[in-house]
């Protein structure tokens, strides 16, 4: 916990710095003011929570799941104190914080529940603000924080030292040797390069035909890039603990895309990532360095290079499969990319179907892994919050997900067989890999 900057055990004034984070953070944030203040208890986002709809627990409804909060908000800052049962209102105590534990960990952050409410209210904002008061007095999902120690440690998510990703980039560029005859490099900490890709860690030890993707349509449009061993992970549980860790770990990609000189950041298939990646200008500029614009999604920087017909796609490499696009939630509710991946999946295979309107784009369902949730520990809760979406890719024909976002395709590859769908996930990427042509800089 030290390592992450929390106390390691509960401190005997627990609820004096509780207290004084949740005053902290109704100054800075008025918007979590206005959405403990405005909620009229309609009922509206009730259904829409996957995880309420997976676990049947009425207390992971978003107005449910907002009331343990909201009881504390005015028990302290309304009339509330002085007659606590009209007002529903509750000191904050041990017992409160367990309950907090339990019913803000249940929830994938996911902002589903904003979209259905009429004023606008956003739970996952306050089940952020919840869990940033619980790490004020060292209280955080176990999970979460031994993958940010990891990050500081080794510079990603998994733990994984310098050493081994610089190997496993010379071991894809082998394979791609194998399967193309070509030179496509993996380069690592290579200085005054146009393109530092920071993908998420899982790209280059899991999903290597997203990876090789990457390193594809780099090639094939004579773009000089890196990536860096030092901000090896885009991935960013920051967001998921508190706002501290989530400013320290953006950062690190930024002091990377100063010392290596490069002219662009573009950011890998990780939904979350770059959730924070949005903010990087108010978290860790003035990025005046970079080319603008600023940040740059991987499949934004794609589709903009096969438009300029800088690269070209066959779709026909993809003719065996039928595949079908989940929208991660943390890009589909933080201001996009949509169309994007969508274009790219068009362009790179010949049978692409969507599943139904009110399951994709803003209104797309968790896979039930996110917001800190892809824990073995929690794996009846990760299946539960995930059913919505299972149901959603049962009306679809596609034996192929497709999605740009690492922590869902770790949670698809348990989702799919629990719910007995047999497709199986890859990144956007792996199709363009596939589809694209390679007839320069051989
Ligand atoms: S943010 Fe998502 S998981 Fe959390 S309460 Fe809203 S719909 Fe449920
Ligand atoms: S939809 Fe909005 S106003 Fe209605 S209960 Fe949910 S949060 Fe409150």
């Amino acid at each position: 916990m030290q390592a992450i900057g929390l106390p390691p055990d509960l401190p005997p004034d627990w609820q004096a710095r509780a207290l004084e984070k949740l005053d902290e953070l109704l100054h800075k944030y008025r918007s979590l003011q206005v959405y403990l203040d405005i909620c009229v208890r309609c009922g509206a986002c009730a259904d829409k929570c996957p995880f309420f709809r997976g676990t049947g627990d009425p207390k992971n409804m978003p107005v449910a799941r907002a009331e343990l909060l909201r009881k504390v908000y005015r028990y302290y800052y309304t009339a509330g104190k002085k007659s606590p049962k009209t007002a529903r209102a509750e000191p904050l105590t041990e017992e409160t914080l367990k309950e907090w534990f339990t019913y803000f960990y249940q929830c994938s952050e996911c902002r589903r529940c904003s979209v259905f409410c009429p004023f606008g209210i956003d739970t996952a904002e306050i089940t952020i603000a919840a869990r940033e008061i619980m790490a004020s007095v060292g209280i955080a999902n176990k999970y979460v924080s031994e993958v940010i120690a990891n990050v500081y440690r080794t510079g990603n998510n998994i733990g994984i030292p310098d050493a081994a990703w610089k190997d496993n980039c010379e071991f894809l560029e082998e394979e791609l040797k194998d399967e193309t005859g070509l030179d496509i490099r993996l380069p690592v900490d290579e200085e005054g390069v146009d393109v530092l890709l920071v993908p998420p860690s899982a790209d280059n030890f899991v999903n290597l035909e997203t990876m090789k993707g990457y390193a594809k349509v780099f090639h094939a449009a004579g773009i000089s890039w890196t990536t860096s061993a030092y901000a090896s992970e885009a991935a960013n549980f920051g967001l998921f603990l508190n706002f501290h860790n989530m400013k320290r770990i953006n950062r690190r990609i930024v002091e990377e895309a100063r010392r290596l000189k490069v002219k662009k950041i573009v950011f890998g298939e990780c939904g979350h990532a770059w959730r924070a990646a949005m903010y990087t200008a108010t978290l860790n500029g003035p990025l005046d360095f970079l080319e603008t614009p600023y940040p740059i999604h991987c499949t934004e920087f794609t589709l903009a290079l096969l438009k300029q017909g800088a690269i070209k796609l066959d779709p026909t490499a993809n003719d065996e499969y039928i595949v079908t696009y989940h929208d991660p939630c943390n890009v589909a509710r933080a201001g996009g990319p949509l169309e994007e991946p969508r274009a790219l999946l068009k362009a790179s295979c010949n049978h692409f179907e969507e599943m139904p309107a009110h399951t994709i784009r803003e209104y797309t369902f968790c896979c039930g892994g996110g917001g800190g949730l892809l824990s073995d520990e929690v794996m009846e809760v990760r299946m539960a919050g995930g059913k919505m979406r299972a149901e959603a890719l049962k009306t679809t024909r596609a034996n192929r997900l497709a999605t740009i976002c690492a922590i869902c395709k770790a949670q698809f590859r348990k989702l799919l067989p629990h719910y007995e769908i047999e497709a199986e996930v890859e990144g956007v990427h792996s199709f363009v890999g596939r589809a694209i042509l390679l007839n320069r800089g051989g």
